[in-house]
């Protein structure tokens, strides 16, 4: 078998079923990247070539797709005495590893590993552990071990230091001791049947694992579908021997939506509070108006004030009622390169100007439209007033309603099936946020790439995704208020 790469040792230390999977079958549905994580890619590898730049004079050994060429090239650059490697390969019987960066100078060997989060993370410490060991096997010590990662401080275009970096010298030394015997677990598990391994806290931990649908029930009763309960909670819970919501002990502290969520899921029923018709009367102006962003998150800020992978608007959909009972609508989807936000805060306080209150549906919008105060000062007066008109639908369904559809969820996809089922995302193209935000990105910054017919399509199922979006709220409130009517 070939050896191991380092993604897939990081992998194995996250769980063997994963590894297994992804070296057997590597063309698991699961496995393929989709347009977000391609999107992360490349934002990784901008990231890398970026950081190469504090290290002038450093050689480029190869990125060619052939191991043993890059590992000839490897050897041939160490024993030209070069000062600095980037992307050099080594290799022992069983991993295959490639340095970022290899730097030997008067201080000694050190390994700076870079990455494009935006903090030191424990899973860094095994990615380079099991660097430091191959390169030990190659008769490299190392004196010094760094994270090179963005610098969450940072502000484009020049406050501060774009990358931060920690020495992980004494975690990485801690480790090494432990690799020999990971790896040959590793490659034991590889060689065997497909592991049997629990579902746990190490399901989400240091990342969402691809196969969470093929190991995790689907159960509405299991103790994961319970509000709030996430996987590392779930873990907790079934570690306590509660595997589904109806193990929970009758004494279990739960929040008031979780309590509901019980009684309803033992009723088979929807249950509306007396107080939905209270929790409404704020919603009851006009003209009253709905409002969603679209942001765009780069991990290598493009616009003034922004830090690494800072989200920044550059699309809205607003509704806004007239007396007539109709809406009118108005989209807005950021063009070009340059900074997008005063055009886009001019265009939504023009939009917004005549309404009373403005729904959203969690608190995002109020984070964006404070963001915008900031980003574009001469509308912080107007960005203001119209931040003081937010108003947040969530916590109404949240404190008031539950649908066993609801399946522990209250976000708008979840909650708008069950309450307002003949409108759905399902006829849309783009029907996720992540997406939505890595295709806005590639409009605005490598629109030159795209055919011009994909630009006009993808743009159009843009305005369509973030329209559906305010429909969907505007929706929902008018359901909401025939339940409030109906108690
Ligand atoms: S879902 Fe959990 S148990 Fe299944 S492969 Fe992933 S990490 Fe392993």
């Amino acid at each position: 078998m070939a050896p191991l790469s380092k993604s897939l040792f990081v992998a194995g230390v996250q769980c063997h079923k994963l590894l297994w999977w992804k070296v057997h079958e590597p063309l698991a549905v699961e496995l393929q990247p989709d347009k977000v994580l391609l999107d992360r890619f490349d934002q990784g590898q901008a990231v890398g070539e970026l950081a190469r730049d504090l290290f002038p004079g450093g050689t480029l050994v190869s990125i060619d797709r052939n191991r043993d060429t890059r590992l000839t090239l490897t050897q041939r650059a160490l024993a030209a005495g070069t000062p600095v490697l980037f992307e050099s390969a080594f290799q022992t019987s069983d991993v295959f590893v490639s340095p970022d960066i290899l730097q030997r100078d008067a201080g000694g060997n050190a390994l700076i590993e870079v990455k494009s989060a935006s903090s030191q993370k424990n899973e860094h410490i095994v990615d380079a552990a099991v660097q430091a060991h191959v390169l030990q096997q190659n008769g490299v010590e190392l004196d010094r071990v760094e994270i090179m990662h963005l610098n969450k401080e940072f502000r484009h275009p020049d406050v501060g230091d774009l990358f931060a970096r920690a020495d992980v010298t004494s975690s990485v030394r801690d480790l090494l001791p432990v690799i020999p015997d990971v790896v040959r677990q590793q490659v034991d598990a590889l060689a065997g049947p497909l592991p049997t391994v629990a579902i746990g806290r190490h399901c989400d931990e240091p990342r969402e694992c691809p196969f969470l649908k093929r190991c995790w029930p689907d159960d509405p009763r299991h103790i994961s579908k319970l509000y709030r309960v996430g996987i590392k909670t779930a873990a907790s819970y079934m570690a306590a021997g509660v595997h589904h919501i109806d193990d929970l002990p009758k004494n279990a502290k739960l929040q008031f939506p979780q309590q509901r969520q019980l009684k309803s899921m033992s009723a088979g029923t929807m249950i509306v509070e007396p107080g939905l018709a209270a929790a409404l009367a704020d919603f009851d102006v006009e003209p009253l108006g709905f409002l969603d962003f679209e942001t765009i998150s780069r991990a290598i800020p493009v616009w003034d004030g922004l830090a690494p992978w800072g989200p920044a608007a550059a699309q809205f959909s607003y509704h806004e009622s007239r007396p007539d009972g109709t809406y009118r609508h108005v989209a807005h989807l950021a063009e070009g390169p340059l900074d997008a936000r005063p055009e886009l805060a001019r265009r939504l306080v023009d939009a917004t100007a005549n309404a009373r209150k403005v729904v959203m549906y969690s608190p995002y919008e109020k984070t964006q439209i404070r963001s915008l105060q900031s980003a574009v000062p001469e509308l912080a007066a107007p960005l203001r007033a119209l931040e003081d008109k937010l108003i947040d639908l969530l916590p109404v369904v949240r404190d008031n309603v539950y649908h066993p559809g609801f399946r522990g969820s209250f976000s708008i996809k979840d909650v708008l099936h069950p309450l307002v089922p003949e409108l759905s995302y399902n006829d849309l193209v783009i029907v996720d946020g992540l997406v939505a935000s890595v295709e806005i990105a590639r409009l605005l910054f490598v629109a030159d790439k795209i055919d011009p017919s994909e630009r006009d399509r993808v743009r159009r199922d843009l305005l369509d995704y973030c329209e559906r979006d305010t429909w969907a709220t505007v929706r929902l409130l008018q359901e909401l208020r025939k339940l409030a009517a109906q108690r």
